[in-house]
């Protein structure tokens, strides 16, 4: 079932059962890991319609310490060994996306820093939203599904604004754009679509999130929790101010709390009863 409901709409209407336009979908991913997350259900559901995807994964997720230590056991991480773990993570994703039947050739790597795509929207850089205004007029999507900027983590809510820019500069007519939240939540009266996963759907979901090997060793649990039963996706945000420097640190230290000490149990909903899928099994046994 897909729920749909738009702008327009009252803050607490009953959303409307008209199903998005999913012809030409477009998903950017501000790291590899985040496309099966938050849209694993919605790339099924656009394949099984007969749709095309276009997958952008804007940075590598290079810099992503603590797993790196942990599973290399080293403490000081160089820029060769971030090269090498974005490289690990761009492998995880093109195996995330075959177990969900996605070829590879609809991804494209941008290579923009991880962590620091905040420090490029408030310098300005225009690289970013250049390449989404020409990926947006090449492809022409009938629906962005893109990084909300009410999301903790900083690197998201940065890209969110560069993809809201984007899609308002490009000369197309404008696409049906829908936000998700990662980490953190956002108001029950933002919600614009919501797709109910089949089991046979949320368990490819679970497998496609667990090829990423580097990402599960240290938070399996909080990473398998995201294969739910239905996947949630936001009205557009540009009624939503821009996020200054001091919300995106305090948004960033919010995050690190929750991981470290805090996960609360309703969201992580039991996922289906299935411990070790073949894929996983594949994932871990070419994971290095
Ligand atoms: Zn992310």
């Amino acid at each position: 079932m897909i729920e749909m409901k738009t702008p327009d709409d009252g803050a607490r209407r009953t959303t409307q059962r008209v199903a998005p336009e999913l012809a030409r979908t477009l998903i950017v991913a501000p790291h590899p890991d985040d496309d099966a997350i938050a849209t694993g259900g919605l790339m099924q559901k656009v394949l099984a319609s007969g749709g095309r995807l276009r997958i952008l994964f804007v940075t590598d997720g290079e810099s992503n310490p603590w797993p790196q230590r942990f599973q290399q056991r080293k403490i000081v991480i160089t820029a060769a060994d971030r090269a090498e773990w974005g490289a690990l993570r761009r492998a995880e994703a093109i195996c995330s996306l075959a177990s969900l039947g996605v070829p590879s050739d609809t991804a494209s790597f941008l290579g923009f820093p991880d962590q620091r795509m905040s420090s490029l929207l408030f310098s300005g850089d225009q690289r970013l939203p250049q390449r989404l205004v020409q990926e947006i007029e090449q492809f022409r999507p009938t629906l962005i599904a893109a990084p909300s900027k009410l999301d903790l983590h900083p690197d998201h809510r940065a890209i969110s604004c560069f993809v809201h820019d984007a899609v308002k500069r490009a000369a197309v007519e404008h696409p049906a754009l829908v936000t998700y939240v990662i980490h953190g939540g956002a108001d029950d009266h933002r919600l614009s679509s919501r797709f109910e996963l089949t089991a046979e759907e949320r368990q490819r979901k679970r497998a496609a999130i667990a090829c990423h090997v580097s990402q599960l060793a240290l938070s399996r649990e909080r990473f398998l929790a995201h294969a739910r039963s239905s996947e949630m996706f936001y009205l557009p945000e540009d009624d939503l101010e821009r996020p200054g420097r001091l919300r995106l640190w305090s948004g960033w230290m919010r995050h690190v709390f929750r991981v470290l000490f805090w996960w609360p149990k309703s969201e992580a909903a039991p996922v289906v009863a299935d411990p070790d899928t073949p894929s996983e099994r594949k994932a871990r046994a070419a994971h290095v």
